[in-house]
C-alpha cells in the first residue's frame, strides 16, 4: 500500500520514471507528450543539462542559507536579470516557493504598503470571476472559481469579485471588443466607488487567465483602462503571471503584451521549470521605499525564501529562455500550433473557441456552438478527456465548467519552448482520437 497521500486517492496515477525533451516516460516504458507542461512548468522540457547542471553546482557550494543572515549569488543576480528586463517602475524582486506564495505575498505587501504609507483604512482587495490565484487561504480567496472556493466559503477572506474579461463568453451581440473591453473594465471604478474610493488597496488579475478559463488573454484597451482607474483611486494593480509568464506567452513578461505597468507581478512555474520549486513577487521602487522608510521590514516570510539552489535554477532557466532565442520561437511555435489546433477542430461542432499566446492555448468545449451554452459539468467531460489523451499519450490539462453556467469545459495546452513543428502531431493526433471518444462529432 501506498502511504503518499494522492491527488486523487480513487485514481493509481502511473509512476514517473523519467524525462526526456518534451516527453515523461513511465515505468512501464510508456511516453507521454507534455502537452501542459505539467501545469504550465515545464517550460524547458524535462532534460536541460544547463539547469541541472547549474542546480548541482549549487548544491556542492552551498545548499542554504537562511535569509534572516544571508543573501546568496543566484539570488542576487537572478534578481538583477529579472529587474532588467521587467516592465517600467519594477525594483524588488522577493523570491518565495510558489505561486500562491507569490500572490498571498502580493497580497500581504499591498496592505503593509498602506499601512506604512498612512491609509490603513485601505483593506479591500478586488480580483475577478473565474480566476484563479493559488490554494492558500488568501490566494484562494482572491480567486473567483466558484468550485474551488465552495467547500472553504466560511474560512475565506472578504474579497470582491468583478467580472473576467472573456471576450468569447461575455461581449454582447454587436458591441466591438474595444467596447466590451471597456465595459468590463468599467466593473472595477464601479466596485471601487461601491466599497468606498479610499477603502481599495489592490486589483488582482491574471493578464492571460489559465487554469479556469483556458487561455483566455484581454481585449485591446481592457488593461490601459484598468490603470487608468487604479491611478485615479491610488490602488494598487497586482498581476498574477505565475502561469503565463516567464516567456509562455513569448514575451518574458505576459503584460508586456498589454502594454500595461503593474506595481506588484507574481511569477513561479516556467521560473524554475520544474527543476527547482520557485516563485517570486517583483514590486515598485515606490512601494520598496515605503517599507524601507517605515518599518524597514516587511512582516511575512517563509523558511524557503530565495533558496540558493531554487535561485540557481532560475538564474539558468531565465537564461535559457532569453539566450537561447526561446521567445521568439514561443511566438513562432505558438502561431504553428493555433493553425494545426483550428485545421483539426476548427468545424467541430462542440468546440466553441480556440485561443491564447504563444504557447498557451485553450480549447473551449460547448455544447451549441450557436448558443455557446457549456455542456452539464456534471457530465464531467473534462475529466474524461483529460483522461482519454492521457492513455492516448498526451499529458494536457482539460478543466471543468466553472458551474457559474458561463464558462464550459475547456483544455488547456502549454508545452515546453523546445517542441518543435513535427512534434506538432504528437499533440492534435492523441487529442483527436480522445475528442471521438469522448464529444463525438
Ligand atoms: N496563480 C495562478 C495564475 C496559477 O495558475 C497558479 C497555479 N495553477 C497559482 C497562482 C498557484 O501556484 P502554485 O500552485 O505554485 O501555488
Amino acid at each position: 500500500m501506498s502511504h503518499v497521500f494522492p491527488r486523487h486517492t480513487k485514481i493509481s496515477p502511473p509512476m514517473a520514471a523519467s524525462g526526456d525533451g518534451c516527453y515523461l516516460i513511465d515505468t512501464n516504458g510508456k511516453r507521454y507528450f507534455d502537452g501542459s507542461g505539467g501545469a504550465a512548468v515545464s517550460c524547458l522540457g524535462h532534460s536541460d543539462t544547463d539547469v541541472t547542471e547549474a542546480v548541482k553546482a549549487q548544491l556542492d557550494q552551498l545548499a542554504f542559507a537562511h535569509t534572516s543572515f544571508f543573501t546568496s549569488q543566484p539570488a542576487e543576480d537572478l534578481a538583477d536579470l529579472l529587474v532588467e528586463h521587467a516592465p517600467e517602475g519594477i525594483e524588488r524582486v522577493y523570491f518565495v516557493s510558489g505561486g500562491s506564495e507569490a500572490t498571498e505575498s502580493a497580497i500581504k505587501l499591498a496592505r503593509q504598503y498602506f499601512v506604512e504609507k498612512g491609509q490603513p483604512q485601505r483593506r479591500h482587495l478586488i480580483a475577478r470571476k473565474q480566476s484563479y490565484h493559488g490554494n492558500t487561504i488568501g490566494a484562494l480567496s482572491a480567486g473567483g472559481n466558484a468550485w474551488r472556493r465552495e467547500q472553504f466559503a466560511p474560512l475565506l477572506l472578504d474579497i470582491s469579485h468583478i467580472a473576467p474579461c472573456y471576450e468569447y463568453v461575455l461581449k454582447a451581440e454587436g458591441e466591438s471588443a474595444y467596447d466590451y473591453g471597456q465595459r468590463a473594465a468599467q466593473e472595477l471604478e464601479d466596485e471601487i466607488l461601491r466599497l468606498g474610493e479610499d477603502s481599495v488597496m489592490a486589483f488582482m488579475a491574471e493578464p492571460v487567465v489559465g487554469a479556469t478559463s483556458g487561455a483566455v488573454p484581454a481585449v485591446e484597451g481592457y488593461y490601459k483602462r484598468i490603470r487608468e482607474i487604479c491611478d485615479k483611486y491610488g490602488v494598487l494593480l497586482i498581476l498574477d503571471e505565475v502561469m503565463c509568464g516567464m516567456g509562455r506567452t513569448g514575451h518574458l513578461y505576459a503584460c508586456e503584451a498589454d502594454n500595461v505597468r503593474p506595481d506588484i507581478l507574481c511569477i513561479a512555474k516556467g521560473l524554475g521549470a520544474g527543476y527547482q520549486p520557485i516563485g517570486a513577487m517583483l514590486c515598485s521602487g515606490e512601494i520598496y521605499k515605503a517599507i524601507e522608510d517605515g518599518t524597514g521590514f516587511f512582516q511575512h516570510g517563509h523558511t524557503y525564501l530565495a533558496h540558493p539552489c531554487a535561485t540557481a535554477a532560475g538564474l539558468a532557466v531565465v537564461k535559457a529562455i532569453l539566450g537561447r532565442g526561446l521567445l521568439d520561437r514561443v511566438k513562432d511555435m505558438g502561431e504553428k500550433l493555433q493553425a494545426a489546433l483550428v485545421a483539426e477542430f476548427g468545424q467541430h461542432p462542440h468546440v466553441g473557441d480556440i485561443r491564447g499566446r504563444g504557447l498557451f492555448r485553450g480549447i473551449e468545449i460547448v455544447k451549441d456552438r450557436e448558443t455557446k451554452e457549456p455542456f452539464d459539468p456534471a457530465l464531467g467531460l473534462a475529466g474524461k478527456l483529460k483522461k482519454a489523451c492521457f492513455a492516448e499519450g498526451l499529458a494536457c490539462y482539460p478543466m471543468a465548467g466553472t458551474r457559474d453556467g458561463k464558462t464550459g469545459d475547456h483544455i488547456l495546452l502549454a508545452p515546453p519552448y523546445i517542441m518543435t513543428e513535427e512534434q506538432i502531431p504528437d499533440i492534435i493526433e492523441p487529442l483527436k482520437r480522445a475528442m471521438a471518444q469522448i464529444i463525438p462529432s
